[in-house]
């Protein structure tokens, strides 16, 4: 037995509540076992957990969301991973899913049901509008898309059984920006529930609860991870909403968050805030030097004075975010070429990476989409999408400059 068994006392935790947001993203939720006091969080790979007797396994299972019982519910790393991510968020709880889309139908399946109504953002990732319209479709609920930039067109959309909001911003990948605000209120009159996918922002940008949301959703794959190592998700909200229906679905329906993945995450999230500072930095580095090229028409990024929403963006988000989009003169054939040219910058469909990718949205993100509707949507074949990553930015601009000259 070991000397600190012996030993009674317990060591106060901080009040996470008073403290920075860099602060809680590498401290809050760390929970030690008591035999080892292990610093870093420990990676509990078991399916199921023991009880000393038949009494204190009926208890446990009387009170599922208190204990560690069978890990599709409830694993102590999982629950450190939530515990940090509800504390970034400024959210009660968090439940963690196996992927992002998961987290999406995990919150639409406890929320909703036949007869509802959904008014979502028409630019929202492609599966999420697949998801909505497709799957739930299939089980009576209905889905009106409006523009996400006007507060009006949500308004407009409100039925009598309208049941949830959902956005994200900035849009993906022509960074339209969403008054969080502004929709609160109008999702608030409706009685409805206002779901947020903080994504790209990430909590070190952007907090929606803070800005009205009832629920934020996150694919933990792209920059909580930010490595591009794992799939995960999350839903943050209040403990009526996360307790009281999240965690009832997920503990029958098994959307559930593996245990390594979580671990995963925890790592990512101590880099975080260090990562989309940097990562903001670069991409406004080259956006600002994007403008300034003869061959591209218009580039898109809300850290750009440019911006139409610069203003709004600015006091919504800490910083512009990793992710610009630019249209090139020349179209298709001046897009691939610019693509083929560049070294660095990985072709790959995932962003929130360390390492810059660079994708044609008309072509793969967006494929699916019929060309009139890409259109409507401005995703134009001259346009290119670029996930900043952590090089520096000199060697991005050398990358990207060859393939600017040849796309011309
Ligand atoms: C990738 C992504 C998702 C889906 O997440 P997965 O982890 O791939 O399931 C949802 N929303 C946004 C904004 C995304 O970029």
């Amino acid at each position: 037995m070991s000397i600190r068994m012996n030993r009674k006392v317990k060591r106060p935790s901080p009040d996470f509540s008073t403290l920075a947001s860099e602060t809680i993203a590498v401290r809050a939720g760390t929970r030690r076992t008591q035999e080892f006091q292990e610093h870093s969080e420990a990676l509990f790979l078991t399916s199921s957990f023991c009880f000393d007797s038949a009494e204190l396994a009926q208890d446990g299972f009387a009170h599922a969301e208190q204990g560690f019982i069978y890990s599709r519910f409830t694993n102590p790393t999982v629950s450190m991973f939530q515990d940090r991510l509800a504390a970034l968020e400024g959210g009660e709880f968090c439940i963690a899913t196996a992927s992002g889309m998961a987290a999406i139908l995990t919150t639409a399946m406890a929320h909703l049901q036949a007869g509802d109504h959904v008014i979502c953002s028409r630019s929202v990732f492609g599966a999420t509008i697949q998801l909505f319209s497709t799957i739930l479709g299939k089980f009576g609920v209905s889905t009106t898309y409006v523009d996400l930039a006007d507060a009006k067109a949500w308004q407009n959309a409100v039925l009598p059984n309208t049941r949830l909001f959902y956005l994200e911003t900035p849009s993906n990948p022509l960074t339209d920006i969403a008054d969080i605000k502004a929709i609160s209120k109008i999702a608030k009159k409706a009685n409805a529930l206002f779901a947020v996918d903080n994504c790209f922002c990430t909590p070190a940008l952007q907090k929606p609860l803070s800005l009205g949301a009832d629920v934020v959703i996150h694919s933990a794959t792209k920059y909580l991870d930010g490595q591009g190592r794992v799939l995960g998700g999350a839903i943050v909200g209040s403990k009526e909403f996360i307790m009281g229906k999240v965690f009832p679905y997920v503990r029958t329906a098994g959307p559930t968050l593996s245990a390594f993945n979580a671990w995963v995450f925890l790592k990512g999230l101590e880099t975080l805030d260090l990562r989309m500072k940097q990562q903001s930095a670069n991409a406004l580095a080259l956006a600002q030097w994007l403008e300034k090229q003869p061959n591209v028409e218009r580039v898109y990024y809300p850290g750009l004075k440019s911006h139409p929403q610069h203003n709004l963006a600015m006091r919504q988000q800490k910083l512009g975010g990793a992710i610009l989009s630019f249209v090139l003169k020349g179209a298709k054939q001046a897009s691939f070429r610019l693509i083929n040219q560049t070294r660095l910058c990985s072709i790959t469909a995932n962003l929130g990476d360390t390492r810059t990718t660079i994708t044609h949205p008309a072509t793969t993100t967006h494929s699916r989409v019929s060309p009139e509707a890409r259109k409507a949507a401005g995703i134009s074949d001259g346009l290119v999408r670029i996930a900043v990553g952590l090089e520096n930015v000199n060697d991005l601009i050398r990358d990207l400059k060859a393939g600017l000259k040849s796309s011309g």
